[in-house]
C-alpha cells in the first residue's frame, strides 16, 4: 500500500473508534441492481470494504432494489460478481431493501401516527408548483390537514392496491420554507403497479430512497453510511428521519465523497445501456465500457482497478480522472508480471535461401530488466514472417531495420540480409529472399557484423493466425455530451495476425505482452483454439508526457506567433491530411500538430523518432520545441542529434528517468557535443531522484537549515510553500521528482520543529 496521509473518511472513522461512538465499524455498499456496475463503483467497493477491513469491522453488500420497473437479477449477479471479482466478501448473505418493506412500512406508520407524515393527493406537477423555488418558500398541500386516523386508512389502501399510480403519495411533514428544497415535505412512498423482481406483486406501494436508504441503513447496524456528493442535501432528511423515529442509538451518519469521473467515457448505468440498446457497443461486458465487467474483459485485473482507485484517492471535491491514469495502472501491474512474446500483425513473408531444416530456439519469456525464470521455445526454418513495417525498400536516413542494404537481427535468432524484394503486379512487396549468417545466433554471435535494431518474427508454418481486437477510447471528446461524440475507430479488428505457437499451447498465462504492440488478453468469452481471439488491454506507450503538455499550457499566456486569424495560409490537402493524423490519432494538441503538419522536414524527423519509440506527445513536444529551434538556423544534415537520439531522450522522460527540465539540458549538450543522451545523462549523474527515502532527507535538511521560514508557513504564510519546493529541487540539483517532492513536503512541513 502506498503511504499517504488517511483520507478525511478514514481520519473520521478513527476518532469514531478512539470516542467509542462504536465497538465496531460496519459500511455498506448499497447499488441498484438495474445495470452492471462501473469503475465508478469499484471506486465505492473500494472505499466501503477497503474501511471495513482495515479497522476490523464488516461491509454488507445491499441491493437497494425499490425500483420494480428497472431492476432484475442479472443484475444483482453483475453485482456480486463484481465485488467477489476484487476480491472482497461482503458479511453475512447479500440482503435486500426489498426484505425491509415490512419494517419500513411499520416505520411509516409509526411517522403518520406522530403526526409527521401525511397521504397527499396533489398531482404530479401540482407538488412541484407547491414547492416554490431557491430563492421562494414553498406552500403546504391542503391535504396535509388530515387528520392521523384518514392518512392510516389511505395508506393502507395505498399499499392494497385499491388507487392508481400517481393518485396519492406519502410525505414527511417538514418544512416547506426550508432553505433546503429536500427537506420541503419529501415524499416518502409512491403507488407503483408492477411486480418486483423478488417480493412480486405483494406491494403497490414503493419506498422512496430517501425514506428507505436511512432506515436499511438503521436496521443492518451500519455505522458509516458513504455516499456520493450528490446526497449531500439528502443527509438533512436522513438525520430527519433517525432523529424524529427516536430510534435507539448507535445510529449511522451519512459521509459524502467526490463520484468518479473519467475523462472520454461515461459514467452511469443509464447511459451505458443507452449504448447498448443503439447497439454501439455488443452488451455490458464490451471492452470499450468502463463496466467492471467490461474492462474484465478487456484483460485488466483486479489488481490494477484496486491500486488505481487507491491513487486517486478519497476526495471532497468532484474532478475528472485522466483516462490515462487508469491505463498507467494496468501497465503498471502487468509489465512485471506477463511473459512478452512475438507476434506479427500485418505479415511479409521472409524466405531465408541459405537455411535449411528446423531448430527450437529456447527464448526466455521474462526478458524484463529484473528477468524471471521462465521460457518457451521458438521453431526457425528458412519460412518466416516479419512486420511489413520492418523492412523498407527506399528507406530515409536513420531506419534502422530491414533495408537492401542494411542487415537485422531477428530476435533470438540470426542476422539476415536481403537478397531480393519479389513484388506483385501492383509494385506490392510480396516477399524478401534473404540470407542469413549462421555463426551470428543470439547468445553466441561470432560474425562481427553489425546491425542497429532486432525485429520480431514467427516461424511460417508454425505460428498460428489470431484474430486482434484493438480497442481505442470509446468517445473522441473528452467530456461527452452525447452519442454523437462517439469514437468511430474505438474497434479495429486485424484478421491475420501471426503469434509464435507457444502462446497457444500455453495453458498457464491468459495475458502476454507482445512485443512492440502492447498487452494482450485471450478474450474470455469467443476465444477457441480453433479461433484465437485475443483483446488488446492497453498500449505499450506511456501516456505519461502530461507534464510536458502541462509546461506548454503555461505557455498559452504568451503571445502566440502563429494562428493569427486571416494571415495564416491554408493548409494544403496533404498537410491537412496530416494535421488530422496528429490530431486524432496522435493526440497531439493542435499548436504542435499544427506546427509539425506544416513542416515537411520536421514532420519526417518526428516520424522517424516515433518508429525507434512510440510516443507521440513526448517526441512531438522535443521537436518542436528544440529540434525545430536548431532546424531553424542549421540544415538537417549539420545536427549533431538524430530522430534515434530523441527517441531515447523521450524514452527517458516518459520512464521518468528524467525530468523534463533536465531533458532540455540533455538536449543542448547533446546538440554541441553530438554524444548520446544515455550517455550524456549516465556519465553526468542527471537521472531523476525517484527514491522517497532520499528526497525525505533532501526536504529535511532543507527545512532544519530554514526554521524561520519554517515557523511562517505553520503560522500561515501558505506561500512559502513554492520556496520550500524550490529549495529542495535545487538542493538536488534539479533532479528530485517534484511529483513526489510536492506529495511529501507539506506534510514535513506541518510535523516539522
Ligand atoms: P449510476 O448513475 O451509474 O446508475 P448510481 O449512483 O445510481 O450510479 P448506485 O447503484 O445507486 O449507482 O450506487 C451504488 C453506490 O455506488 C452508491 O453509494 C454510489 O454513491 C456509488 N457510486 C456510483 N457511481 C459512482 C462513481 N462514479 N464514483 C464513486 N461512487 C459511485
Ligand atoms: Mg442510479
Amino acid at each position: 500500500m502506498i503511504n499517504r496521509s488517511k483520507d478525511f473518511l478514514r481520519k473520521r472513522v478513527e476518532e469514531d473508534l478512539k470516542l467509542g461512538r462504536y465497538k465496531k465499524i460496519v459500511t455498506r455498499f448499497p447499488p441498484e441492481p438495474n445495470g452492471f456496475p462501473h469503475i465508478g463503483h469499484a471506486k465505492s467497493i473500494s472505499i466501503n470494504f477497503g474501511i471495513a477491513k482495515e479497522y476490523g469491522g464488516e461491509c454488507n453488500l445491499r441491493m437497494d432494489d425499490t425500483n420494480p420497473t428497472t431492476e432484475n437479477i442479472e443484475f444483482v449477479e453483475a453485482l456480486k460478481d463484481a465485488v467477489e471479482w476484487l476480491g472482497f466478501k461482503w458479511s453475512g448473505d447479500v440482503r435486500y431493501t426489498s426484505d425491509y418493506f415490512l419494517k419500513l412500512y411499520n416505520y411509516a406508520i409509526k411517522l403518520i401516527k406522530m403526526g409527521k407524515a401525511y397521504v397527499d393527493s396533489l398531482s404530479e406537477e401540482e407538488i412541484r408548483e407547491y414547492r416554490g423555488t431557491v430563492t421562494s418558500a414553498g406552500k403546504r398541500s391542503i391535504y396535509a390537514k388530515r387528520g392521523i386516523e384518514e392518512n392510516l386508512e389511505l395508506f393502507a389502501r395505498m399499499r392494497s392496491g385499491e388507487f392508481r399510480e400517481g393518485e396519492h403519495v406519502l410525505r414527511a411533514k417538514i418544512d416547506m420554507s426550508s432553505a433546503n428544497m429536500k427537506m420541503r415535505d419529501p415524499l416518502l412512498y409512491r403507488i407503483k403497479r408492477a411486480d418486483h423482481f423478488r417480493a412480486k406483486d405483494k406491494w403497490a406501494i414503493y419506498p422512496m430512497y430517501d425514506f428507505a436508504h436511512p432506515l436499511s441503513d438503521y436496521i443492518e447496524g451500519v455505522t458509516h453510511s458513504i455516499c456520493t456528493l450528490e446526497f449531500e442535501n439528502n443527509r438533512d432528511i436522513y438525520d430527519w428521519l433517525i432523529d424524529t423515529l427516536e430510534l435507539k442509538p448507535p445510529r449511522p451518519y451519512q459521509h459524502e465523497f467526490a463520484r468518479l469521473n473519467i475523462n472520454y467515457t461515461i459514467m452511469s448505468k443509464r447511459k451505458i445501456l443507452e449504448l447498448i440498446d443503439k447497439n454501439i457497443v455488443s452488451s455490458w461486458d464490451d471492452p470499450r465500457l468502463p463496466t467492471i465487467a467490461g474492462l474484465r474483459r478487456r484483460g485488466y485485473t483486479p489488481e490494477a482497478i484496486l491500486n488505481f482507485c487507491e491513487q486517486i484517492g478519497v476526495a471532497k471535491a468532484n474532478s475528472i480522472v485522466d483516462i490515462a491514469q487508469l491505463e498507467f495502472a494496468i501497465r503498471d501491474d502487468l509489465n512485471p508480471k506477463v511473459p512478452r512474446v512475438m507476434s506479427v500483425f500485418k505479415p511479409l513473408k521472409v524466405t531465408i535461401e541459405n537455411y535449411s531444416g528446423f531448430e527450437d530456439i529456447e527464448a526466455s519469456y521474462y526478458p524484463h530488466d529484473v528477468p524471471k525464470e521462465g521460457s518457451r521455445v521458438l521453431p526457425f526454418s528458412k519460412e518466416i514472417y516479419i512486420e511489413q513495417d520492418d523492412f523498407m525498400e527506399n528507406p530515409p536516413k536513420d531506419y534502422y531495420r530491414l533495408t537492401p542494404n542494411q542487415p537485422v537481427r531477428l530476435k533470438y535468432a540470426y542476422i539476415i540480409s536481403c537478397q531480393e524484394v519479389i513484388k506483385d503486379d501492383n509494385g506490392n512487396i510480396v516477399e524478401i529472399k534473404a540470407k542469413y549468417y549462421p555463426n551470428s545466433k543470439s547468445g553466441s554471435d561470432s560474425s562481427g557484423i553489425r546491425v542497429k535494431s532486432a525485429i520480431q518474427w514467427v516461424e511460417a508454418n508454425s505460428a498460428k493466425k489470431i484474430e486482434i481486437r484493438l480497442y481505442d477510447r470509446l468517445f473522441k471528446k473528452e467530456t461527452p455530451e452525447s452519442i454523437e461524440d462517439i469514437n468511430p475507430n474505438s474497434l479495429e479488428i486485424i484478421k491475420n495476425a501471426l503469434i509464435e505457437p507457444a502462446v497457444i499451447q500455453d495453458r498457464v498465462n491468459d495475458r502476454f505482452q507482445f512485443e512492440r504492440h502492447g498487452y494482450f488478453y485471450r478474450d474470455p468469452v469467443d476465444y477457441s483454439d480453433k479461433r484465437p481471439i485475443f483483446n488488446r488491454v492497453v498500449s505499450l506507450k506511456d501516456s505519461w508526457a502530461k507534464k510536458i503538455k502541462k509546461d506548454n499550457r503555461r505557455d498559452r499566456n504568451k503571445p502566440k506567433k502563429e494562428h493569427i486569424e486571416g494571415k495564416v495560409a491554408p493548409m494544403s490537402r496533404e498537410e491537412e491530411n496530416l494535421f488530422q493524423i496528429y490530431t486524432k490519432k496522435h493526440n497531439l494538441n493542435k499548436e504542435v500538430a499544427n506546427t509539425l503538419a506544416r513542416d515537411i522536414e520536421l514532420s519526417k524527423f518526428y516520424q522517424e523518432a516515433l518508429k525507434e519509440f512510440n510516443s507521440p506527445i513526448t517526441i512531438g513536444n522535443i521537436t518542436t520545441n528544440e529540434v525545430a529551434r536548431e532546424l531553424k538556423i542549421k540544415k538537417i544534415d549539420e545536427v549533431k542529434f538524430t530522430p534515434k537520439y530523441i527517441a531515447d531522450l523521450a524514452k527517458m522522460i516518459d520512464s521518468e528517468t528524467i525530468s523534463t527540465k533536465i531533458a532540455k539540458q540533455v538536449f543542448e549538450e547533446m546538440n554541441k557535443s553530438g554524444r548520446e543522451p544515455t550517455k550524456i545523462v549516465e556519465e553526468r549523474g542527471l537521472k531523476q531522484i525517484n527514491d522517497k527515502s532520499l528526497i525525505l532527507a533532501i526536504i529535511r535538511d532543507v527545512i532544519s537549515k530554514n526554521e524561520d521560514n519554517v515557523k511562517k508557513f505553520r503560522d500561515g504564510n501558505k506561500k512559502l510553500l513554492g520556496f520550500f519546493i524550490g529549495e529542495v529541487l535545487k538542493a538536488s540539483n534539479g533532479k528530485a521528482n517534484p511529483k513526489i517532492v510536492n506529495s511529501l513536503i507539506i506534510e514535513e512541513l506541518n510535523r516539522a520543529l
